[in-house]
């Protein structure tokens, strides 16, 4: 085991994954130092975990709260924005990024750190919706780690295996609150329903989206670009008890699954660790305590989100980014209470319906069809 620490930048800190990575490396302090941090507006939060960990950089990733950060952390270098975030990822010193950010923020940054060879832990899967194609190309083998858990577990069952050894790729889901529920009560479930996951703690937006499946559906496509298989080999299981975090069906007949509690602080160990296991504390799935296992199909007429990614994987290009920026913008009109729970599939069948898919050229591009893609998911009336 090297000796030396790895130096680790942590974008989205103050969040859910954040807050995960900040567990792990609490929980090893001899492997890991955190030499940057960003936070979106949690400013005050931002600035205790600099004071904790020591860091000396740290970025308002929102450019409005950047004087509230440099009058918290006087002592420390802060900067701001996309173009901080990006300086973290690539900084000289920087071994590891944890990209944890919501939306498209993140794609600069994981861009730049590939580009400068550092080992990217990747939970923002926008990055991989938007510009799968791009990100992939510039990724080495072994330099771009999944920390969503069903592609850490996917990626750990993949070890040592070929590709012509690997029939299908079965990604777990729970199903969220609404498996069992009529379509008609799915379409007006309050906020509060919606964000009563049944087996994961997470953030707001990734509760509704696994209410919503659109979770899968973006979960799909970052599982096509990240182990570079065709639609044809992905599938999606219902599991409700989230211990199987997904599975690899080899060519022999094999099933070679990966089992944990659902804590997100194992992915995120994992993808720090890599490519070594580092020891943790953490408690192992207990198979004493009786649970049952049970899988289900996914019933894809009451969740449109497996059409939406069904057509997003065909046909590549700007549509999955395109489906993922009119989710974004739907869901957050619908935690505002603006609009109804079924109003998410609407906005987002409406903006696909009507995209005009190009290529993934530039980055520039990308991201500019990104924003013009969001303006329009704002304006749909119901
Ligand atoms: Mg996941």
């Amino acid at each position: 085991m090297s000796k030396k620490k790895k130096n680790v930048v942590i974008l989205g800190a103050a969040g859910s994954v954040g807050s995960s990575g900040i567990s792990v490396i609490k929980a090893a302090r001899d492997k890991f130092r955190i030499t940057g941090m960003s936070g979106y507006s949690r400013m005050e939060e931002l600035a205790q975990l600099c004071r904790e960990f020591d860091c000396p950089k740290a970025v308002a990733a929102n450019p409005g709260c950047y004087g509230k950060l440099k009058e918290l952390l006087p002592d420390r270098e802060c900067l701001s924005g996309i173009e901080g975030m990006t300086a973290l990822a690539c900084a000289p010193e920087t071994d590891i990024l944890l990209c944890a950010v919501a939306g498209a923020d993140g794609l600069l940054p994981v861009i730049a750190a590939l580009k400068a060879g550092k080992q990217v832990a990747i939970a923002s899967k926008e990055v991989l919706v938007l510009a799968g194609e791009l990100v992939m190309k510039l990724a080495a083998p072994g330099q771009l780690l999944p920390v969503d858990s069903e592609h850490s577990a996917i990626y750990q069952c993949l070890q040592g295996r070929a590709p012509r050894e690997v029939k299908k790729l079965l990604l777990t889901a729970s199903g969220g609150p609404f498996r069992m529920w009529d379509k008609e009560k799915i379409l007006s479930a309050s906020v509060a329903e919606a964000l009563c996951h049944p087996t994961w703690n997470m953030g707001r937006k990734i509760t509704v989206d696994s209410a919503s499946m659109m979770n899968k559906a973006l979960e799909l496509i970052e599982a096509r670009h990240l182990f570079g298989v065709s639609p044809e080999k992905l599938d999606v299981i219902i599991h409700p008890q989230s211990r199987i975090h997904s599975m690899v069906e080899l060519t022999d007949g094999s099933l070679i699954a990966q089992v944990a509690i659902p804590d997100m602080r194992l992915p995120v160990a994992w993808a720090l660790s890599y490519p070594e296991r580092y020891g943790f504390d953490f408690p192992a799935y207990d198979w004493r305590s009786g649970g049952v296992m049970e899988f289900f199909e996914p019933d894809k007429e009451k969740f449109p989100s497996f059409k939406f990614a069904a057509a997003a994987l065909q046909t590549g290009g700007t549509l999955p980014g395109a489906m993922s920026a009119a989710n974004d913008v739907a869901v957050a009109r619908f935690l505002t209470g603006e609009i109804p729970f079924g109003g998410i599939w609407q906005i987002i069948e409406k903006v696909m319906d009507t995209h005009t898919v190009r290529p993934q050229s530039s980055l520039e591009e990308i991201l500019a069809i990104d924003r013009e893609t969001r303006i329009k998911a704002q304006e749909i009336k119901l």
